[in-house]
């Protein structure tokens, strides 16, 4: 079946998700709404006893020479909850996080013997939350210390701690440093005061400001910040505020997100109540995206991937670009996601649950999946899209049936979304800010040639952006 063939099976709504809208502006209409959280193929869920057995085989194998593999830790802890958040654990309570932090010491050394850590090399270690700036400065200390001695570093690592400006204090700031962090990635997200503060974020822009100069005094990590855009109050006046801000605080680097409001999320409520204004539309937010990449385009940020962007060569961004090109990531701490050897992971997400895994000396797994048997070719697609280009002919030297993606990318081309250099597509601005749909179709049309099965018709998942959180 040829390509055009599919896509006139499925009805005219279903086009315009897949597709893009015929004739439509492409930066502001270009689609009906973004469609996936973050691009995929389906995979198939093992039992917990399969998915136990498998993190054992695995763990006990020695990885591929030379393979380049990655940690993520997760702390589930946060002093209070954004209004915005999807992904908010728990609250703070010393006792607890004292435990938590037994148990994840247990989960670690638990691994540190094992084949695949001993006889291998790890190249970003990311603690993401949650907050884990929130952590005591003896936890954080006891976490550091533990990471170093489990978790085979190699010479160039980089050590990523997230968290919120907030928590920017000597005290605390003194043991990330002496402990290994070389990176922090802080939750920004607006630099208004107003804007902040209304989505109860705690301190006003001259502490956030103060605060990242005081952490960049050290001279010794890369300091990174979140931005989102589209929030209630932050027109594109604030936004334009926010990016000369962004500029002006030194930091290396930057992500700037789309905020999407969650359907029963505290946000929604709150703007339903009339609480809160309305946040952006997203043709609205599509003019912000552009606007924020043409600021940082003119004064030579580079884009190391969809949203983020680097000021200078010191910020590299590794976890996140190996993140995205599907290399071992394994996963500690309560919610902590990975994945290993064609299988995905998730940790238990619920406190309870996963401390009485790890008291009964077993992986405190809560969902382990086969990833899909096109996983590797899928990864490439993500990868090279989030760099913002897909090269056709690489992918057709893998498999031929895949040439048919020209007549995709033909008419993507015709719509301002894509355009070819000669060599391979690159992504135009309206490409790039609706890349997660561009990915997606093409993902499911890379199913469709290779398994012969039209996988384009499903139900498709309502609106939903990038995970920004902390
Ligand atoms: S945005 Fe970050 S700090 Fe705020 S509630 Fe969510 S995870 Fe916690």
């Amino acid at each position: 079946m040829e390509i055009q063939e599919i896509f006139a099976l499925l009805t005219p709504e279903q086009r315009d998700f897949q597709l893009g809208i015929n004739g439509a502006d492409p930066l502001t209409k270009g689609f009906p709404r973004k469609r996936v959280l973050h691009a995929g193929l389906p995979g198939k869920m093992l039992s917990l006893t399969e998915g136990q057995q498998t993190w054992e085989r695995l763990m006990a194998v020695p990885p591929v020479r030379r393979a380049e593999q990655s940690v993520y830790i997760h702390i589930p802890f946060c002093k209070t909850k954004c209004l915005y958040c999807g992904f908010f654990q728990n609250g703070i309570d010393q006792v607890v996080e004292d435990r938590y932090v037994d148990y994840l010491l247990e989960e670690l050394q638990r691994e540190e013997k094992s084949p695949r850590l001993q006889q291998g090399l790890v190249h970003t270690v990311f603690i993401g939350g949650g907050t884990p700036t929130s952590l005591s400065a003896r936890n954080a200390e006891r976490l550091l210390k533990a990471i170093q001695q489990c978790i085979p570093l190699a010479n160039d690592y980089e050590l990523t701690l997230e968290g919120r400006v907030h928590d920017l204090l000597p005290e605390k700031m003194d043991v990330w440093l002496s402990g290994g962090v070389n990176r922090m990635s802080l939750g920004v997200q607006s630099f208004n005061t107003k804007v902040r503060r209304q989505l109860g974020r705690l301190d006003d822009k001259e502490t956030v400001l103060q605060r990242l100069r005081s952490l960049l005094d050290y001279h010794q990590c890369v300091v990174v910040i979140d931005l989102i855009y589209g929030l209630p109050d932050q027109d594109m006046a604030v936004w334009q505020e926010d990016l000369k801000a962004l500029e002006a605080s030194g930091v290396d680097g930057a992500d700037l997100y789309q905020l999407n409001v969650f359907d029963g999320s505290a946000l929604n409520q709150a703007i339903k109540d009339k609480k809160i204004a309305r946040a952006a539309t997203t043709a609205q937010q599509a003019k912000m995206f552009a606007y924020g990449y043409d600021f940082l385009t003119k004064r030579a940020y580079k884009r190391l991937s969809n949203c983020h962007w680097s000021r200078n060569n010191r910020e590299r961004s590794l976890y996140n670009s190996m993140a995205k090109a599907g290399v071992t990531m394994f996963p500690f701490g309560c919610g902590a996601g990975g994945s290993l050897d064609g299988y995905a992971i998730m940790n238990h997400r619920f406190l309870k649950a996963y401390e009485a895994c790890v008291g009964k000396g077993q992986k405190p797994l809560m969902v382990m999946m086969q990833e899909s048997p096109l996983e590797s070719i899928a990864r490439s697609v993500i990868d090279q899209m989030e760099r913002g280009v897909l090269n056709l002919n690489l992918l057709a030297s893998r498999d031929e049936r895949l040439k048919e993606l020209r007549w995709l990318y033909d008419l993507w081309e015709e719509r301002g979304l894509v355009h070819n250099n000669g060599v391979l597509f690159e992504l135009t601005v309206p490409g790039q800010f609706w890349q997660i749909n561009l990915t997606q179709t093409t993902l499911e049309c890379m199913q469709s040639l290779l398994t012969g099965k039209n996988t384009l018709a499903v139900q498709h998942i309502a609106a939903q952006e990038e995970r920004h959180d902390s």
